[in-house]
């Protein structure tokens, strides 16, 4: 079988049966220019191992290999895709690998050459945050560029800037690794079945190693304090994490120069790495 000879992806859905689970957050991509569109997002992936995962029928998996990625490794955990998949592969011998899994456990590194991967993905919305922390944690960064759909609202949570209405810890901790920008606006009409929200993709670049904050943890416990109360001043909000650290919550406020007065959402990103290093001096 060449590329050509695969079926329409209405004709594989049909024919494998393979109906939306809502439990597995299905919903598909079936326009081609869409999905061509979203993998061109990668850039040039001749010399690259590109990842995607919940391939699903294979709608951006096609647009991925006929992009020109060198090579291709599908996670996905509904068995029920995995004959379809297989029928991509036989049309780019040696071209594609499946794993059948949960993306949270899989361990990308043992199979994904670090400095040349990308990653490529319509996310479960369920688990598409949790994904990109794990991948932004990975240390060191072995992916060059992540390309990743989220709900809209998600989307504009990841690349808000300080004084934004979604400004909030999901910008400070993508941010604190990586440049973000938004790329795409998605309809709901494109996806069948249409999901109750709108859509974005997300393009995703690993700041250079020297630029990037180091300790994600420390910045987590400081930015789940500050902003689990966000309309309190942060000499109230913080009071959490200064608990953690066994500090009064005035001294961490003052070892990272901020305003005891301020709220957390008026806080740049540099002022909340600030916070995250002197919570971890007093913690240790
Ligand atoms: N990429 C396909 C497309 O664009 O048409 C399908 C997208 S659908 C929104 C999400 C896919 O992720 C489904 O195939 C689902 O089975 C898969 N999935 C859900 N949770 C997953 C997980 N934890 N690990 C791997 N795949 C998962």
């Amino acid at each position: 079988m060449t590329p050509d000879q695969l079926p329409p992806l209405r004709d594989v859905i049909a024919q494998h049966d393979l109906g939306a689970k809502k439990t597995f957050g299905q919903h598909f991509l079936l326009d081609l220019n869409l999905t061509a569109k979203i993998a061109r997002l990668a850039g040039d992936m001749s010399d690259k191992h590109a990842i995607e995962i919940g391939p699903g029928p294979g709608g951006l998996t096609r647009a991925i290999l006929a992009e020109g990625a060198r090579h291709l490794t599908l996670v996905e955990k509904d068995p029920r895709f995995l004959p379809a998949l297989a029928e991509v592969g036989a049309a780019y011998p040696g071209q594609l690998d499946i794993v059948e899994g949960d993306a949270l456990e899989v361990d990308e590194t043992r199979f994904m050459p670090a400095g040349q991967s990308v990653i490529l993905s319509n996310l479960p919305y369920n688990v598409g945050t949790h994904l990109m922390i794990k991948w932004l944690e990975s240390d060191p960064i072995w992916w060059t560029r992540a390309v990743l759909m989220f709900q809209r609202e998600v989307a504009d949570r990841i690349v808000a800037r300080v004084g934004e209405k979604a400004y909030g810890r999901l910008a400070i901790l993508s941010q604190s690794r990586a440049s973000v920008r938004l790329a795409l606006k998605v309809t709901a009409r494109a996806f069948t079945p249409p999901p109750k929200v709108e859509s974005a993709v997300i393009v995703v670049d690993p700041l250079p190693a020297d630029q990037r904050f180091e300790d994600l943890k420390a910045l987590e416990a400081v930015t789940a304090s500050a902003f689990g109360q966000r309309r309190k001043i942060l000499r109230r909000s913080l009071a959490q994490a200064a608990h953690q650290a066994s500090t009064p919550v005035d001294s961490l406020i003052e070892a990272a120069g901020l305003d005891p007065s301020a709220r957390a959402e008026t806080i740049d990103i540099e002022g909340f790495q600030a916070l995250a290093r002197a919570w971890r001096a007093a913690r240790g």
